[in-house]
């Protein structure tokens, strides 16, 4: 088999491993003579492999009793409706707050504007996004039904530091689908987290959502029911079918997690695995990454050769050495390169070294 590693932002790597068992079980589960696939989502075999993974998904991540988790669909943007749509009901003539750090965070403000007044409450926007914006910057509204943000933003390679104070009861809304699971993250600071698998958990079509309790109770009547949270909460995920063959790919990369020291010792790893990155940029001007040094994202890492001519040699050079999708994402053109959970360090090394070659150092 070609020995490559695949830099893509999502769907993106996941651990050979994982892929190895789900191949060795593809045919026959656990002597169950049957595929995952081919599994009703109400039987005891899928119910067994769901229960797992949300177990092994609590204590990975440290939800607190008070937080529900659920497997939907839609994705990323699916919450960006799902979610106003859940909790706008909070207030009436409701205000959402936004802080506005790039490509994803613009998709959400755009969609909750379909559905309730928004206020941005900051925006780094004039500074090419690069740097989430000082939060005594921020204008949060005096009573808004929730303030949503993008803890890690895909496109643009910023990341938040750590969860914002913002000294009110007001629920912090996070998109973290590029980043959850890759370091230690305090649940209780938030209300609702939301994330697509395809990046750090599994496959696509699994969409994870952590919403504490005492949020469940806002829906509008517009809501459809599949993606009301209470109604899937009292149902445990199985309102309607979730997506079976996803949730056990991601109970897998949860017990993959676990055997190999779960979220702190993949945060260390993934310190050291940007660091590595980062260096090779900051070398000379070479290569440049435009964000500010304390919200650079160690999931994506965006960069630009100072000579964008040389960009298709860059990449074909990149594609002979098995280091796959390297292209950055069209809106913003220059290169990624996504370092998931499931990138070895072995890969960030090689593409260290390529970028070393290629800047003839
Ligand atoms: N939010 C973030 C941070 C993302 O990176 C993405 C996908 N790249 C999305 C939302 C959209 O997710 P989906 O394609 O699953 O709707």
């Amino acid at each position: 088999m070609t020995h490559v590693f695949n830099f893509s932002a999502g769907p993106a790597v996941l651990p050979k491993e994982v892929l190895l068992q789900a191949a060795s079980e593809m045919l026959d589960w656990h002597g169950s003579g049957m595929s995952v696939m081919e599994m009703s989502h109400r039987g005891p075999e899928f119910s067994s492999i769901h229960r797992q993974a949300l177990d092994d998904l609590r204590e990975l991540l440290d939800v607190p009793a008070n937080y529900k988790i659920l497997f939907q669909q839609g994705g990323g943007l699916g919450q960006n409706a799902i979610v106003p749509l859940n909790l706008a009901g909070r207030r009436n003539d409701p205000v959402v707050d936004f802080v506005h750090t790039g490509s994803w965070s613009g998709k959400s403000i755009k969609e909750a504007a379909r559905y309730a007044r928004v206020n941005v409450a900051a925006s780094s926007e004039a500074e090419g996004f690069a740097r989430v914006p000082a939060r005594e910057s921020w204008k949060l509204s005096q009573d808004a039904a929730y303030l949503h943000i993008c803890t890690n933003e895909t496109i643009d390679g910023v990341e938040y530091p750590d969860a914002p104070e913002i000294n009110s009861d007001v629920p912090i809304v996070a998109d973290m689908s590029s980043h959850i699971l890759s370091r230690k993250i305090d649940i209780s600071k938030y209300g609702v987290i939301f994330a697509g698998a395809q990046k750090n958990i599994g496959p696509a079509g699994l969409t994870l959502v952590i919403v504490r309790e005492d949020l469940l109770d806002y829906a509008s009547p517009q809501c459809p029911s599949a993606f009301n949270w209470k109604t899937c909460a009292e149902h445990d995920s199985l309102y309607n079918t979730p997506p079976t063959y996803s949730i056990y790919i991601a109970g897998l990369v949860f017990a993959w997690l676990k055997a190999n020291g779960g979220v702190a010792a993949m945060e260390q790893r993934n310190i050291e695995k940007a660091r590595l990155l980062y260096e090779a940029f900051d070398r000379d001007d070479f290569y440049v990454n435009r964000v500010a040094p304390e919200f650079r994202s160690r999931m994506n890492v965006p960069f630009y050769l100072r000579d964008e001519s040389l960009n298709q040699l860059f990449l074909t050079g990149a594609q002979a050495r098995g280091l796959l999708q390297l292209k950055g994402h069209k809106s913003v053109g220059g290169m990624r390169a996504s370092i998931y959970n499931a990138m070895p360090i072995e890969g960030v090394q090689a593409l260290v070294d390529y970028l070393n070659e290629f800047a003839g150092r």
